[in-house]
């Protein structure tokens, strides 16, 4: 469309349904010459949403008006180098809001969804996994057998949850607060926690779990090993990214599949891993690396290199973000699982157009863009409440700060 600009770019900050630190959603809104043309981009970082929506307000809005929103990859490249410092997490998700919002709009002017234009669908619907708890071995099967009788293939099994917080420890004296963990404990009982699982379970179901680098390198490589009789359809996050160059070392032990990603914020995190063929599943959490526009072209690398995506997908992404997912999933060969929270009550009611799962596979609205739209004013009713996460705060039995 000829003479289209960019008239307005607003970040919208919502926590719907109780409102919570661990639920602050955040999504762009860029509008343009057009009227009723707009389009919407998960921007959402939770643990520093506001700091995001400062960027978008401050520095993006000004850079963007007026300028011609049909020029996706142009514009990337402009809003990634425009601070001269590039990446990390809160200008990644700006950036990704307002690239998003760029796709929708394109979807929109096409009278097509976004997976139509990358390429259209490689299948009808997106698999996808849910997360299952529980105490104890049997706790945790019955909920595997709940998400099993609603027509899931892939559940991700954790006890007491990541880092298996439960327990009886020691600390020293005057040990400060904290999320403790016991990293011995925790690799012991996810190893009775598995062949439960696989005993009582039987190999019908893909089992997956979330080690949330909890434990030591060499720890992480021998989990990787013990579980290799169970399975898994992947281990997930075995080890921090600070510590990729011991993939190579899991490689070397075991053929237990292992996805990693969901802390990238830069291609050079990844490349490694993806050239090496070390991973199995690339899960990076796409608002995290700049949107859909650095996403696609991950997509089509590992694709290359034989590695399939499963691109994080928590309660702390907006229904934009999960249909962004999901449009991308439709449209890519090589798409191995898409994580699934599921949408309270609340977020449809704020979202119209969310994607829908029925019998273990999500589906998008059909409507051109991404296909959710945003009612404001019942965002509006849900503001962001303020406050300090505890569970990012994590401590090892001697009260030792550790990763999350
Ligand atoms: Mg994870």
């Amino acid at each position: 469309m000829p003479d289209l600009t960019v008239r307005d770019v607003r970040p919208i900050l919502t926590s719907p349904g109780a409102g919570s630190v661990q639920k602050r959603l955040i999504v762009v809104k860029v509008e343009t010459s057009e009227p009723e043309l707009y389009g919407l981009g998960c921007a959402t970082f939770t643990q520093r949403h506001s700091a995001v929506a400062t960027v978008v307000r401050d520095f993006l809005k000004p850079l963007l008006v007026g300028r011609d929103p049909q020029r996706i990859e142009d514009l990337w490249q402009t809003i990634h180098v425009n601070a001269y410092w590039r990446s990390g997490p809160v200008m990644n998700n700006a950036l990704s809001g307002v690239d998003m919002a760029l796709w929708d709009i394109k979807g929109k002017l096409a009278g097509l969804p976004v997976y139509q234009l990358l390429g259209g669908k490689c299948r009808e619907g997106v698999a996808v996994y849910r997360h299952a708890d529980g105490r104890e071995p049997t706790e945790v099967e019955d909920n595997v057998r709940r998400f099993m009788e609603q027509g899931l293939r892939h559940v991700r099994a954790q006890m007491g949850g990541y880092g298996g917080k439960m327990h009886a420890m020691t600390p020293p004296e005057g040990a400060l607060a904290g999320a403790y963990y016991d990293p011995d404990g925790y690799a012991r009982d996810t190893v009775r926690l598995f062949a439960h699982l696989r005993d009582t379970l039987g190999d019908e179901v893909e089992l997956l779990h979330d080690v949330h680098e909890r434990l030591a390198p060499i720890e992480a490589v021998r989990l990787a090993k013990r579980l290799e009789p169970f399975r898994l359809f992947f281990l997930e996050d075995v080890l921090p990214p600070e510590q990729i160059e011991w993939f190579g070392m899991i490689r070397q032990q075991c053929t237990t599949p292992l996805a990693m990603g969901e802390l990238f914020v830069n291609a050079k995190e990844y490349q490694p891993l993806v050239e090496g063929r070390l991973i199995d599943f690339i899960r990076c959490h796409i608002s995290a690396i700049g949107g859909l526009t650095p996403a696609r072209k991950l997509a089509a690398v590992c694709e290359a290199f034989g590695i399939r995506t499963a691109w994080h997908g928590p309660g702390d992404v907006s229904p934009v973000g999960h249909a962004a997912n999901l449009h991308l999933d439709l449209s890519s060969p090589n798409f191995g699982i898409q994580e699934w929270a599921g949408f309270s009550e609340a977020e449809q009611e704020v979202f119209p157009g969310c994607p829908e799962l029925r019998g273990g596979y999500a589906y998008v609205s059909e409507r051109p863009g991404l296909g959710v739209d945003l009612d404001e004013q019942a965002a509006a009713r849900y503001p962001c409440p303020e406050g300090v996460l505890e569970w990012t705060q994590a401590r090892t039995p001697d009260g030792t700060a550790v990763y999350p």
